[in-house]
C-alpha cells in the first residue's frame, strides 16, 4: 500500500529576511510508520527532471536550461554523494501541476514579492520516498544567465543551484552573516552555504559553487561508498542548566585543521542533534540560538523553538573520529 501526499513546504528564496549568523545544514525529516525518516529520491537511478518550455524577459528557455542543467551537475560532481540526474526534455506543463513529472521552470507570482523561487514534492508517505519534486522561479523579478553575472539582474544558475538543494530533500542551512538595512530588510554579507534561506541579491554569483556544509548534507543523504568510513559524527544535547532540553538550536562544527563550517539542529524537545559528515580532527562545537525572525525558514512556525539563550562553546575541542561517532557531548546554555 503506497499513500501518496503533497507536500509544499516553505522552502523559499528570499531577498530580504531578518537573520543572524549562523550555520548548519538541515534535512526534511517525517513521521513513517512513527520513526523520523528523511525524505529522498531513490538514487539507484538517475532522478530525470523537465524544463517547461518557456523564456522570461533576457533569458531564452534553451538558456535557463543550459544554466539549470549546470547547477544539477554541479550537485551530481560531489565526489562523496552518488546521486545523479538526467533530463528529460522540454515540456509545456507548469511546476505547479501535480503530475508524477518533476518540471522546473518560470511562473508569474508577483504577490509572492520577497520570493525569487520555491521547490515542493510529491511524496510517498509510506516509505519517505520523493516522487516529483518542481521548482518554479518568479518571472516578476529580472533574471540573468551571463557568464559574469549582471549587475541588474538575479543569477539564475545561482538560485537554481540553492532550489536543487531542496529539490533532492536538503533544508536550510543557518551558515551565513547579514546586516540590516531600513527596517526589516537584511543584507548578506557572507555566507557559508549555498543553502542558506537569503540570496546574495542582483549580480552575484557565488552561489554557483557549493560549500562544505552543503557538500556535507548532500554526502549524508545520499553517501557514496566509503563517505561514512572517511567522515564522523557529533551527537549530544544542547539543555539548560536543570537538564530541560533545547529545541532549535544551531549546533555548528568547526573543523580547527581547514576552517571548514558544518552545523545541525537540535530537532527535539530533549536538545539532542545529530551532525555527520565531519572531516575527522579537532572541531570547536559553538551552539547558538536562531533567530526570531528567521525561525520560520527553518521550521514550522507550531514548533516549539527556544531562542532565548546565550551562544556557548562546548569547552573542549571535540575530536571526530574517521567513521564513527564520537563521546556524546552535553552542552549547557545560559538565558540571555
Ligand atoms: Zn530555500
Amino acid at each position: 500500500m503506497s499513500a501518496r501526499a503533497l507536500v509544499r513546504l516553505g522552502v523559499v528564496l528570499l531577498l530580504v529576511l531578518a537573520a543572524r549568523p549562523v550555520s548548519a545544514y538541515l534535512e526534511f525529516v517525517i513521521p513513517v510508520r512513527g520513526t523520523p525518516t528523511a525524505l529522498k529520491w531513490d538514487a539507484s537511478r538517475p532522478v530525470r527532471w523537465f524544463a517547461r518550455d518557456r523564456g522570461v524577459n533576457g533569458v531564452t528557455a534553451s538558456a535557463w536550461q543550459t544554466a539549470v542543467a549546470h547547477a544539477f551537475g554541479t550537485w551530481e560532481a560531489v565526489p562523496t554523494s552518488n546521486i545523479s540526474f538526467s533530463f528529460g526534455g522540454f515540456t509545456g506543463a507548469s511546476p505547479f501541476a501535480d503530475d508524477g513529472v518533476s518540471v522546473i521552470g518560470f511562473e508569474s507570482a508577483p504577490e509572492l514579492e520577497r520570493v525569487l523561487g520555491s521547490t515542493s514534492f510529491l511524496i510517498d508517505t509510506v516509505t519517505g520516498e520523493i516522487i516529483e519534486s518542481d521548482i518554479f522561479f518568479n518571472s516578476t523579478f529580472p533574471w540573468s544567465t551571463a557568464a559574469a553575472g549582471d549587475p541588474a539582474r538575479f543569477d539564475l544558475e545561482s538560485v537554481a543551484l540553492h532550489e536543487i538543494g531542496h529539490f533532492i530533500g536538503l533544508g536550510h542551512s543557518a551558515l551565513g552573516e547579514t546586516e540590516l538595512i531600513g527596517e526589516n530588510s537584511r543584507r548578506v554579507l557572507a555566507s557559508g552555504a549555498v543553502m542558506f534561506p537569503i540570496s546574495f541579491g542582483r549580480g552575484v554569483t557565488l552561489d554557483r559553487a557549493l560549500q562544505p556544509d552543503d557538500i556535507a548534507g548532500v554526502s549524508d543523504l545520499y553517501p557514496s561508498d566509503g563517505f561514512r568510513a572517511a567522515t564522523g559524527a557529533v551527537r549530544g544535547r544542547v539543555v539548560r542548566s536543570g537538564g530541560r532540553g533545547v529545541p532549535g538550536a544551531h549546533v555548528v562544527a568547526f573543523h580547527v585543521a581547514t576552517g571548514t563550517l558544518v552545523g545541525g539542529f537540535t530537532l527535539n524537545d530533549e536538545g539532542e542533534f545529530e551532525i555527520a559528515g565531519l572531516l575527522p580532527g579537532p572541531q570547536v562545537i559553538r551552539v547558538e540560538p536562531l533567530d526570531d525572525a528567521d525561525v520560520e525558514s527553518f521550521f514550522d512556525a507550531s514548533d516549539p523553538i527556544d531562542v532565548d539563550f546565550r551562544v556557548t562553546y562546548y569547552e573542549r575541542l571535540f575530536v571526530a573520529p574517521a567513521g564513527g561517532v564520537g563521546p556524546h557531548i552535553t552542552v549547557t546554555v545560559r538565558p540571555k
